[in-house]
């Protein structure tokens, strides 16, 4: 999820990009890179880190130069380094591009581009775009446009690019699919391009967004063109921005927390992207597939991770056990490496970690691998260190998670261990074909899903006003809804400060129920399946006690409705996937609570972000 500014008129075009990466810092940071045309020549400046890293390295070059790309990275293919890092350039230095996106078949055609003699600097998918236009307009004899337009054309995947070339001093190509853009169109005939209008804001209020497919050429000379990848001309629709500088860096959300809470539909789909077809009955984790059969024939597996993410391990166990029948032990990170764990060389063990360096898991893991283990990540940075000690593992595709309390992130580990569960069950033949074709469509409805409890948050932001003064909260579930649960307190306790406990609904009545009265609020997780009746008997329990019950319920139950003080309707899905939706009500509850008792939701106290001391 990379940021993207670019920057022709008459203006310096250097502080103009890196004011604009500065506001694009939230979609990555990774590295930063800038490339400005100057006497004729391209000169390009990239740094791993942060857009103040790069700062400082061009300090005292010459940053002279009215045309420039810059860019921002959240890397997806290859590591975060100066190499990786954008713009790209053809092997002349004449071209040079900047991408927000992945090119899916950039495989084949590396692979085809090799053979024709081209050297490939970086390990990243983009390269392949500036290497492919390069050798359209070589061998076609045409323009860097129609080059570029060629090029897309035999691109699958997603993309927001500007190419800036030396042969072309007067103007710079854009294009877009899946991966957002935006012109901005200066007062001085000069243009402005970004991934979103925070770099554009403070120069000029009219823009235009590109729709997929469309190419923006902006030349100083001939104005703005779009044309689409079909070479039709499209007219350039333009907008008047309306909108606050300050709320946009934040995607207009007020919090990280809440953007990234609303993002859900969007990451859960990033994740099961080129990883599952419904309607062809496949699901394949690819960094995962060489262990597969190993995965499979292993006698257990030991999963190790901390905070939310050992509540995403704990859902997890629940599906491979019951879907896949494979054993799994979920384990403290922390306690796991100090109890002298048997560890065989036929165990798998795999960490999940949202950034991939929290310092427990890391250690875990060097001590599963020194007895001999197969290790195995689930991370959300991509080259993290987990990622890079692991024999092999799965990203979480998540995008960059600001706010401290995870939510989208443990929704994608989630929804990775469900792809994983299912791909093992469907090998092992433990899930029957209708079911397993079931549960991937299942599967593909829930962004829609989750984006429908979104919708609701007026009703769960009056709810939280009800119970925003609570001393201590409960939190009940049932078999996967339990990990949910463990999962709604813990974000109650981060981000308001109000002590929260997760408990088996049925182990409430083992010591917890002597804490109610009418003062607690028992959030409960009471939708149909399996155990429905049960929690319905442990709803009765705490009723009898006088406590209040905040209760998240399936759209259309009238049972639980009659008890409860107050429900939260999520859709219907399969049983194994409740755990995807019923998180999202918590995730805004504690989130409302928190801003209405004046706390800093993004940065609660005490708190970091990636954990890496032990
Ligand atoms: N796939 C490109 C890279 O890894 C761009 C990444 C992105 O937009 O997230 O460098």
């Amino acid at each position: 999820m990379c940021g993207i500014v670019a920057y022709i008129g008459k203006k310096e075009a250097y502080p103009i990009l890196i004011k604009g990466l500065k506001r694009l810092e939230y979609r990555g940071y990774d590295s930063a890179g800038i490339a400005l045309l100057s006497g004729g020549n391209v000169n390009l400046y990239k740094k791993q880190g942060k857009v103040a890293n790069l700062e400082e390295f061009a300090t005292g070059k010459d940053i002279s130069g009215h045309s420039g790309i810059g860019h921002t990275r959240w890397a997806t293919h290859g590591l975060p380094n100066d190499i990786n890092s954008h713009p790209h350039t053809s092997m002349d230095g004449k071209i040079a591009l900047i991408h927000n996106g992945i090119i899916e078949n950039y495989d084949s055609i590396k692979e085809e581009l090799i053979s024709r003699g081209y050297i490939f600097k970086s390990e990243t998918d983009t390269e392949v775009l500036v290497h492919l236009i390069d050798d359209i307009q070589k061998h076609e004899k045409v323009d860097l446009v129609e080059a570029v337009r060629l090029a897309l054309q035999s691109v699958i995947g997603a993309y927001a690019i500007v190419v800036l070339s030396k042969e072309f001093p007067n103007q710079l190509v854009a294009a877009r699919k899946s991966s957002p853009l935006v012109v901005g169109i200066g007062a001085e005939g000069d243009f402005y391009l970004a991934s979103d209008a925070t770099p554009i804001i403070e120069y000029t209020k009219q823009v235009v967004y590109l729709d997929d497919e469309e190419i923006a050429v902006v030349d100083l000379k001939e104005g703005l063109k779009i044309i689409n990848i079909k070479n039709q001309v499209k007219a350039p629709y333009i907008q008047e921005l309306e909108m606050h500088l300050e709320a946009l860096e934040k995607g207009g959300y007020e919090h990280f927390m809440l953007k990234e809470i609303h993002e859900q539909p969007r990451s859960i789909k990033d994740c099961f992207r080129g990883r599952l077809n419904a309607e062809k009955g496949w699901v394949s984790l690819g960094g995962l597939k060489d262990y597969q059969q190993k995965i499979m024939n292993s006698k257990r597996l030991v999963m190790v991770a901390c905070g939310t993410s050992w509540h995403a391990c704990q859902v997890g166990e629940y599906l491979i056990e019951d879907l896949a029948r494979i054993n799994v032990e979920v384990e403290y990170a922390s306690e796991f490496r100090y109890r002298n764990p048997i560890i065989n060389e036929d165990d798998i063990v795999i960490a999940v970690s949202q950034s991939g360096e929290t310092a427990d898991t890391m250690a875990a893991l060097e001590l599963a691998k020194s007895k001999g283990a197969t290790i195995l990540g689930i991370c959300n940075v991509v080259g993290s260190s987990i990622s890079r000690i692991t024999d092999a593992g799965s990203y979480t595709h998540a995008g960059p998670e600001i706010g401290v309390a995870s939510t989208k992130a443990f929704t994608a580990q989630v929804t990775v261990l469900t792809l994983m569960a299912l791909s093992l069950a469907n090998r092992k033949g433990t899930l029957s074909s209708s079911k397993f074709h079931t549960m991937l469509s299942e599967l593909e409805a829930i962004p829609d899903k989750v984006q429908r409890i979104l919708d609701k948050n007026d009703l769960i932001e009056e709810i939280a006003k009800v119970y925003k003064d609570a001393s201590n909260a409960l939190y009940l579930g049932r078999g996967s809804s339990f990990p949910v649960a463990l999962e709604g307190a813990l974000k109650l306790k981060e981000i308001s400060y109000i002590h929260a406990e997760g408990y088996p609904a049925a182990e409430m009545k083992h010591g917890p129920i002597a804490l109610i009265d009418e003062e607690m609020p028992v959030f409960v997780i009471a939708t149909k399946g399996t155990s429905y009746e049960k929690v319905v008997s442990n709803i009765q329990e705490v009723k009898a006690r006088k406590g209040k019950i905040i209760a998240i319920v399936t759209e259309g139950d009238v049972q639980v409705r009659d008890l409860a003080d107050h429900v939260i309707e999520i859709p219907d899905t399969d049983e194994h996937l409740v755990p995807l939706l019923a998180t999202i009500p918590l995730q805004l509850l504690s989130y409302h609570i928190s801003v209405m008792r004046g706390c800093n939701v993004d940065q609660p106290r005490n708190l970091a972000k990636s954990v890496t001391v032990e």
